[in-house]
């Protein structure tokens, strides 16, 4: 499952091939699974759109539009013009209101999760059509974005004003980190884990970070001191700032028309390495299982 310094990547990959281009029409397939608002919603707001830029929030791939949409163009102005008739002297103030609201409408976003199996490509027309194609962007330039999911884990949305649940791991301040797990009873690792806390660490980045801080993953979070939860605090920044970088390289194995080409690695410390010794101390890796998800960890080196 690609993790958040993978979709930054795909992110940062896209942002340089597609933005400025602009959909021209928009397919999409006929299983419902990939679809979280309704198809008309998703080929309305995309059609005609122009995509301004493309982010990475949490794991949420997110291409930022400008003036697209015939679904919200059309039904934009009709809803503002109900609103003004209950008033009774809009009529003057009608033209004001057109400027002042109009911008917040022209802006949508295209939100795209990956789940586990999901590879956003951009491919000529030309390209074959892969099995397990669930939607086609057709841009001006030529090209195709496609959204290709074998498992059917990914979701395609659209939104206005979207935000990840939880704080952005990579631009969160100490102190809200520290205040995210405070009082909490679960285990660290799964305070991590938890979406609503922060957006976008994995398992793979969680495990790494606390052998980077010197904490066991079952430690409940509440007993963590504030130079603890300091030492997390940059460990899960310098991990997902390595795995980004690591994989700056190689941006175009991810969104090629081939998009077979692996991920690339952080060299891990713990995770995987159960039984083998600590990179540190040799003592041997242990794993075990917290709320069902595998968890590594150096019994001397982590407290
Ligand atoms: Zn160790």
């Amino acid at each position: 499952m690609p993790e958040l310094p993978e979709v930054e990547t795909i992110a940062r990959g896209l942002a340089k091939r597609v933005t400025g281009d602009v959909i021209d029409s928009v397919w999409l397939g006929s299983k419902p699974e990939p679809l979280k608002s309704p198809a008309p919603a998703i080929v309305g707001t995309l059609e005609s759109a122009r995509i301004a830029g493309v982010r990475r929030v949490g794991k949420h791939i997110v291409f930022d539009l400008q003036n697209g949409g015939r679904a919200h163009s059309t039904a934009s102005p009709g809803s503002a013009a109900q609103g003004r008739r209950r008033t009774p002297d809009v009529r003057k103030s009608k033209t004001l209101a057109d400027k002042s609201v109009r911008p917040t409408q022209d802006v949508a976003q295209w939100v795209v999760h990956l789940g586990m199996t999901g590879r956003m490509l951009v491919c000529k027309p030309g390209d074959p059509v892969e099995k397990h194609t669930h939607a086609i962007a057709r841009l001006s330039s030529g090209r195709e974005l496609r959204f290709v999911d074998p498992r059917r884990f990914g979701r395609l949305s659209v939104a206005h004003g979207f935000q990840a649940a939880g704080s952005e791991p990579l631009d969160v301040q100490l102190d809200r980190f520290v205040s995210l797990f405070r009082g909490r009873k679960t285990p660290i690792k799964s305070a991590l884990l938890n979406q609503k806390l922060l957006s976008g660490v994995g398992n793979i980045y969680a495990d790494e970070s606390l052998f980077r801080a010197g904490v066991r993953p079952r430690r409940r979070a509440a007993s963590l001191t504030r130079e603890d939860l300091r030492r997390l605090y940059l460990a899960v920044q310098e991990v997902l700032k390595e795995a980004i970088a690591l994989g700056g390289s190689s941006i175009s194995d991810y969104v090629g028309a081939d998009g077979e080409a692996g991920f690339f690695q952080l060299q891990h410390r713990v995770y995987g390495r159960e039984g083998e010794p600590c990179l540190v101390c040799k003592t041997s890796i242990k794993r075990i299982v917290i709320a069902g998800r595998s968890s590594h960890y150096c019994p001397k080196c982590q407290k």
